[in-house]
Parts: structure tokens; C-alpha cells; sequence
């Protein structure tokens, strides 16, 4: 079966973008791309797609399947895999040593050291980069200032694939479970599935089997099975999650009707699309100060919307958005509901301090209010704490035996490249001695 034709608009600094491109690169599929910071291409775009405000959007056969999100439901579903022919990869049906979920800074960390150490690794994440690839500027990373998202992850990646390490894209774990099996009844049903020459071969090694101390040892040892989105399953002797955080949501009324039609979660990638006109960002923190100086720089009207009585992001960042007449400061105000026709047209905001409600009309919403760990397919089985973060020990140890949690998932202070990557390393080191001595 041939390819069919993928076409994807794009523009250069959208991470979502990226992560598009690099899952199409990684099924070994070729596509046209179109950047829309040319205006006809732009135009092009939203004639194509109904008038659809958001990159990337992206063409099977010339049909419109929508942005990334869309394209790893379709994925999950199986419908991708339909129109483009492509048999499903076999990773479901080996046992694998170590499973990293996620391919952000910890995710590769882990997988280059556990591939180091000879292991069976099998890393599955939804898209490539985490949120790095969400950066444009990054400047303490050490040996390497002045760097950006993009580049950096792609040496992680670089690197990781020097070693024999299967990574998968576009695979969004939603369970663990942890199975009554011995590692010995797993090896014995791998044989099983694997036919007669992997049969000889282990009949050839079973000397080297210690196999009496194997089943004194059943209830250490513990076998987990990964659900994935599409209800297949991978198989582990141990688990690292690295899954990292995604953006929160306001939670008000018009937030879902309007997203990608004025609600946004993304300034660098879609607050081009509204260069010039009234916006709104929610949030004071550092990433909400740096989306209001970015729309600014664009010529855009920016109100921002904090609930504090002060805003919360770095002093520099503070001085740097007071100072601009483009950006008007709401504190202690919330946003309660978002009105529109077919795009945003206004936000309601209540004043907490005097009740009153305020009517601003903007043409889009930029929501910036922090991140919450993506543990939500782990929570039945580790302990967490009040953040929803996985909880772990000095060693990247969970709470469940054969379970380790690295970078910006865990309970861990700071949210940093540089500590994810170290937490994916130490984990990955900690699973090889588990894997020896037990
Ligand atoms: C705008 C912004 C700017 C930043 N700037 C800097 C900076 O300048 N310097 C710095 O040091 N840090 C910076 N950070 C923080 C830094 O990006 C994080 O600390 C780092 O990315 C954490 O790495 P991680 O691997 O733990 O998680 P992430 O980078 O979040 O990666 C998570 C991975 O898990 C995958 N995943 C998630 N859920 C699932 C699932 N259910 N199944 C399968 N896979 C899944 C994702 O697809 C992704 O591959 C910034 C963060 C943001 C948002």
C-alpha cells in the first residue's frame, strides 16, 4: 500500500508542530509541510479547514484530521493506522526489562543509561520532547548557553539512539497493572508466543537458570502490564515514569466550546494568529508574564488576569510587563465565564475584593495557570501527594517495588531540565541494581 498524502501547516516555533513532524518521522513517513508565517499559505489554511485559528493543521489525502491531539485519538483509535496501511509495531509482545513512559528530558536520561547498562528498554510517550519543546530560549543548561527547545532534545535524542533502545511515539499509557506472574511463567509464555527457535535458545540457556531461587522469589518479583490508549498491552519487569506535566485548564464555562477557536494554552505557537488585537492572558506566574511580553511584542492589547492580589512570576519578568502600556493588570480578579459567536469575543471577570463583575472584549484567550503531573493512569497503584505528585525516595523509588518515577512527575522541588535529566539517570541506574539482585 502506498502512503497516502500528509500535508501539514505549520509555523517555524510551534512546538506542537514539531512534535507532529517528529511522529511522522519516527513511523518513517514523508509529508509536505506549509509555514503560515507566509500570509497565502496562512489563508490556504483556514479556507482548507473551515477557518481553523490553530497550528498545526494537518491533511491526510487532503481530508482535514485537525491538530496533534487529533492525530494521536485517531492513532490510538487505530483509524490511522488504517488509512496509511502500516501493520501495529510488535513491542506488545515481548517482556521488556525496563518501560520508560515519557520522551521529555528524564524519559531519555533514563533510557540512555538503562541502555548503557545492557538492559531491554522500551520507552512509550505520547510525543517527543515533553515540554522542552514548548521552549524557545534555554540558557541554563549546562555546557550548552543560549540553546533552544528544539536542540536540545534533539541531542537527547540523538544520543539515546546510539543504543538499542525501541522507542514509540504516539503511545499514551492509561493503566498499570501489576500482574501475579513470576518472572520464570513470563519467560515460559514468551516462549510460547515466540515459536521454536527462541524455545532452543532458552532450552540451551536454562542451565544458567537459577530457577528454584526464581520461584522462592514470585512475590518479589513483580511483572506490570501497561494498558495502552488503543487497549493493547506492553510487558515490564520494571517501570520508570517520566510523563512529566501538562497545562492546567480554567474549568469555566466557554473554556471547551472555544478551544483552538480563541482558547489557547500555547502563546508562542498561536498568539501570531492575533498579532494586532485585544487578548487576554490568565495566570501571573512566569509563564503568564512571558506569554503577555510575547503578545505584546506582537502588537497586541494585553489584559492579564491574576487571581493573587500580586503577581507571582520572576521580579525582572514583573518590571518588564509593568512597564508596558500594552499590558493592563488585573489582580485578585477571576475569570468566571467565556462568551463568543464562532471565536471568543469577551471574557466575564470578578473582582474577588469588590464582587463586581467586568466585561472585556478580546479575540482570544491565553491560559497560563501552571501545570499538574501527568500520573493520572498511575494513581490506583503509587502514592502521591496533595499536587497529585508521584511520590518517591532518594533512589527514584515509588512506593510499589519494581516502580521508579523521575523529573517533573514526581514530588521533586525543582522543575528543571538539568534535574530531570539527573532523576532519569539515577532511576535508570537504580532499576539495573534492582533487576540484578533480585
Ligand atoms: C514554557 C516553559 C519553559 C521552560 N523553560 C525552562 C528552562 O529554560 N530551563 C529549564 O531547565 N527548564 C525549563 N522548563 C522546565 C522543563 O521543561 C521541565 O523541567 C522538563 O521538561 C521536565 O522533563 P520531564 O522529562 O520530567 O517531563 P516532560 O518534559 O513534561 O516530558 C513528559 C513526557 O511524557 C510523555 N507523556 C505524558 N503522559 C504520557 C502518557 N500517559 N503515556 C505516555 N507518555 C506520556 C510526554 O509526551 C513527554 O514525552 C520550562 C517549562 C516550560 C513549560
Amino acid at each position: 500500500m502506498t502512503q497516502p498524502k500528509i500535508e501539514i501547516y505549520t509555523l517555524e516555533w510551534c512546538p506542537y508542530c514539531r512534535k507532529t513532524k517528529a511522529f511522522f518521522k519516527s513511523k518513517d513517513l514523508s509529508y509536505e509541510e506549509y509555514d503560515i508565517a507566509d500570509e497565502n499559505n496562512k489563508q490556504e489554511m483556514q479556507e482548507r479547514s473551515g477557518g481553523e485559528q490553530t497550528v498545526p493543521q494537518i491533511f491526510i489525502d487532503g481530508e482535514n484530521i485537525g491538530g496533534y491531539d487529533d492525530l494521536i485519538k485517531m492513532k490510538s483509535s487505530g483509524e490511522l493506522q488504517e488509512i496509511w496501511g502500516m501493520s501495529e509495531s510488535d513491542f506488545h509482545e515481548q517482556l521488556w526489562d525496563v518501560t520508560i513512559i515519557g520522551a521529555g528530558p528524564a524519559g531519555l536520561a533514563s533510557a540512555v543509561y538503562a541502555a548503557r547498562k545492557g538492559l531491554k528498554v522500551l520507552v512509550l510517550a505520547v510525543a517527543i520532547g515533553g515540554q522542552v519543546i514548548e521552549t524557545d530560549m534555554i540558557d541554563n543548561y549546562i555546557g550548552m548557553p543560549d540553546t533552544d527547545g528544539q536542540t536540545l532534545i534533539k541531542s537527547f535524542w540523538d544520543h539515546m539512539d546510539k543504543y538499542e533502545v525501541r522507542a514509540e511515539l504516539g503511545e499514551r499509557v492509561v493503566d498499570i497493572v501489576c500482574v501475579d506472574e513470576s518472572w520464570t511463567e513470563a519467560v515460559e509464555q514468551e516462549k510460547e508466543n515466540a515459536g521454536e527457535e527462541t524455545k532452543q535458545k532458552e532450552k540451551d540457556n536454562a542451565a544458567d537458570h537459577d530457577l528454584e531461587k526464581r520461584e522462592a522469589d514470585v512475590s518479589e518479583k513483580n511483572i506490570f502490564k501497561l494498558k495502552l490508549a488503543d487497549d493493547r498491552t506492553a510487558r515490564t519487569k520494571s517501570v520508570i515514569v517520566a510523563s512529566g506535566t501538562k497545562k492546567r485548564e480554567l474549568g469555566v464555562p466557554g473554556e471547551n466550546q472555544f478551544k483552538n477557536r480563541g482558547v489557547h494554552y500555547c502563546a508562542i505557537c498561536d498568539g501570531f494568529l492575533y498579532a494586532g488585537e485585544d487578548v487576554a492572558v490568565v495566570g501571573g506566574g512566569n509563564s503568564g508574564l512571558e506569554a503577555a511580553l510575547d503578545l505584546a511584542k506582537l502588537d497586541c492589547q494585553v489584559s492579564l488576569i491574576e487571581t493573587n492580589d500580586h503577581l507571582k512570576g520572576d521580579k525582572v519578568l514583573q518590571e518588564q510587563g509593568l512597564s508596558r502600556d500594552s499590558i493592563k493588570i488585573f489582580c485578585s480578579s477571576r475569570v468566571r465565564e467565556i462568551l463568543g459567536d464562532e471565536q471568543v469575543r469577551e471574557i466575564k471577570i470578578r473582582d474577588k475584593d469588590t464582587g463586581e463583575f467586568n466585561t472585556i472584549s478580546v479575540a482570544a484567550v491565553f491560559v497560563e495557570i501552571g501545570l499538574m503531573p501527568n500520573a493520572g493512569f498511575i494513581y490506583d497503584l503509587v502514592a502521591t501527594n496533595s499536587r497529585d505528585e508521584i511520590i518517591i525516595d532518594r533512589k527514584n523509588k515509588t512506593d510499589v517495588k519494581g516502580i521508579w518515577a523521575a523529573g517533573d512527575v514526581t514530588d521533586i522541588e525543582a522543575k528543571q531540565i538539568i534535574i530531570a535529566t539527573a532523576e532519569g539517570a539515577r532511576a535508570a541506574l537504580e532499576v539495573n541494581k534492582y533487576l540484578n539482585e533480585i
